[in-house]
């Protein structure tokens, strides 16, 4: 349920309708929209009985929401939630490109990358220290060490940093480091993690599990921002299917169904979500067409020689052409780059 008050209700009557809703056994989450502030009464409320708040001073109305995820429904905020990153933001009408390495290999390789997906314009660097692989023997990042060479390359390039937690143990010391929290497709139900990440002052880049339902991944971003922490961003990164020409089976319409379902930014991980570096750029346009706000994209220098997901990862010179390609996409849909 949302208690919507008057655009010119006072704060003194918002705060009396905090503490009504406090009272009645529901947590208060406050939504500052234009305009308007709305009052999202989180909890258990089948037994409440709404009657008293609508009459409140200052309330416009009282009004039950369909979805279970409260705080991250469109019938919550109206308006887009817009998270700055770097040199852009996620959310408003510029797209932001995030991209770098699956993993940090090295300080070498991690600062060539960023300086060149800062040119070609990115607004953030991606790259994994702390990496969930699936075979026990690869590859697992270089933790701590990884994160110092993002930071390195922030300072070098003023490009936000974007890292995978993998543990609530990790958090502290990733929330250090980076500047936004990816917390990865194998944990996006991970409930102990989630609520740690929104205990967190960070933006989130959630990804949505390889398995799990659009109602699954909203519910799960649902988590965080019942924490209090506003600023989620969702990634569609590809759903496991029967086909294997593709490493996962990217799920373009999920980008508009999110868009209309929640506030949050939506934004598209063409790498994951194919597995193959030919297709990452048509796959890019696909997702910007459909209104996706904005992309996460593994770049390698040399993806012969990647550690971790090669065949999936581009050049910078074939990123600098996604994104001259994906430019000229999002103007034709009314948007920039
Ligand atoms: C990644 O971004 O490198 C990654 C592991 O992605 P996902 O969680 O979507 O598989
Ligand atoms: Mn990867």
């Amino acid at each position: 349920m949302i208690v919507v008050m008057k655009s010119d209700a006072t704060d003194e009557q918002v705060a009396h309708m905090i503490r009504r809703v406090r009272d009645m056994g529901l947590e208060p989450h406050i939504i500052e929209g234009t305009g308007r502030t709305v009052i999202a009464c989180v909890g258990d409320e089948r037994l409440k009985a709404p009657e008293g708040l609508a009459v409140g001073a200052g309330v416009e109305k009282v009004m039950p929401v369909r979805a279970r995820y409260t705080i991250a429904s469109r019938e919550v905020k109206r308006e887009p939630t817009v998270i700055e990153l770097g040199r852009g933001s996620l959310g408003g009408s510029a797209l932001g490109i995030i991209a770098g390495p699956c993993a940090v290999e090295g300080r070498e390789m991690l600062l060539e990358t960023a300086h060149a997906v800062k040119e070609a314009g990115a607004v953030a660097l991606r790259g994994g220290a702390f990496k969930p692989r699936t075979d026990p023997y690869s590859f697992q990042g270089l933790g701590q060490e990884g994160l110092g060479y993002l930071a390195e390359a922030r300072e070098a390039t003023g490009l936000a940093v974007v890292a995978e937690v993998m543990a609530p143990e990790q958090v502290p010391v990733v929330a250090r480091y980076a500047d936004v929290l990816q917390v990865g497709a194998r944990n996006m139900q991970n409930f102990v993690l989630l609520s740690a990440v929104g205990a967190c002052n960070k933006p989130v880049l959630l990804k949505r599990g390889m398995s799990a339902s659009l109602e699954e991944f909203l519910l799960a971003a649902e988590y965080i921002l019942s924490r209090d922490n506003e600023r989620v961003i969702l990634c569609e990164r590809g759903i496991r299917t029967f086909e294997t020409f593709t490493r996962n089976t990217f799920a373009v319409a999920a980008v508009p169904a999110l868009k209309a379902a929640t506030h949050l930014p939506v934004i598209a991980d063409p790498s994951h979500a194919t597995g193959r570096a030919d297709l990452v750029e048509a796959v890019s346009r696909a997702a910007v067409a459909a209104g996706a706000d904005g992309l996460i994209i593994e770049v390698h220098p040399d993806p012969e020689t990647a550690l971790v997901d090669g065949q999936q990862s581009i050049t910078p010179e074939a990123f600098a052409h996604l994104v001259e390609s994906c430019r000229a996409v999002a103007e034709a849909v009314g948007r920039s780059l």
